[in-house]
């Protein structure tokens, strides 16, 4: 689904992503780990297209994006670091915007589809403003995945979120994976095992693991211990 090929980016004299290549799957949630400044959200801007990278290429489903980048752009949803909205919007009348933004047909039915799978009913006609953390972030999941997207790309999705909120944000994601590739960058080691088929770690913009979470375990010790958080946090 998507293939990421030796993508490099640099501002200035400084390298922010060296030499970066993995592949995801339809069905695969892949956690995407680092510590802060790692290159995590400079790697998400170049797959959804919001950076051109200085060299290498990205493919979504066998087509490089470069070729046709709003084709490529339809195919994906993607939640920005920071979760940004128009806070005096409403949840529906924001998600209507979005629509329009992506010229989806049947707006209507595709607005409520999300309305209901991110239960937001009894704060769609609200201003996004006044909502909690939660519910902002549920607006942000659900303009992500307004035009049903194969490819999700998330970014940080539960940072900041209270642990029923976390606990949501994941189960949310773990119904999704089945027909969808899914990114999720997180600080959260433990929320690796818990949603994640895959795992993939970069420190100073290169890749230093990549494999299962079990596969991270063993490499770590019998449970995630403290050197290894240390990496990721
Ligand atoms: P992460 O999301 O893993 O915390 P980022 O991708 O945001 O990391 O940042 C990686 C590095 O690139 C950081 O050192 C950051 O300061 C730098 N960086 C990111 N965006 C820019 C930019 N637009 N201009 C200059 N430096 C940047
Ligand atoms: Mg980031």
């Amino acid at each position: 689904m998507l293939k990421v090929e030796n993508i490099s980016k640099s501002f200035g004299e400084f390298k922010a992503i060296n030499n970066l290549s993995f592949e995801v799957q339809i069905g695969d949630v892949m956690g995407f780990l680092g510590p802060n400044g790692a290159g995590k959200t400079t790697s998400m801007r170049i797959i959804t297209g919001y950076l051109k990278s200085d060299i290498g290429n990205i493919f979504i489903d066998d087509k490089n994006f470069e070729a046709d980048p709003i084709q490529a752009k339809s195919m994906i949803g993607y939640l920005p670091e920071g979760v940004p909205l128009y806070l005096d919007f409403s949840p529906y009348l924001y998600l209507d915007y979005v629509c329009q933004v992506r010229e989806i047909k049947n707006s209507k039915k595709s607005i409520e589809k999300v309305i209901n799978d991110l239960q937001l009913q009894e704060v769609k006609d609200v201003r996004i403003e006044t909502l909690s953390k939660g519910f902002k972030r549920r607006v942000g999941i659900a303009q992500a995945l307004i035009h049903d997207p194969k490819l999700l790309i998330l970014d940080e999705p539960t940072d900041g979120l209270d642990p029923l909120q976390k606990f949501e944000v994941r189960k949310l994601i773990k119904n999704l994976s089945k027909n969808k590739a899914i990114i999720i960058s997180t600080h959260i080691l433990d929320e690796v095992p818990e949603v994640c088929n895959k795992c993939l770690i970069i420190n100073d913009g290169k890749k230093v693991f990549e494999g299962t979470p079990n596969q991270l375990k063993r490499k770590v010790g019998k449970s995630l211990d403290e050197k290894f958080r240390k990496i990721v946090n």
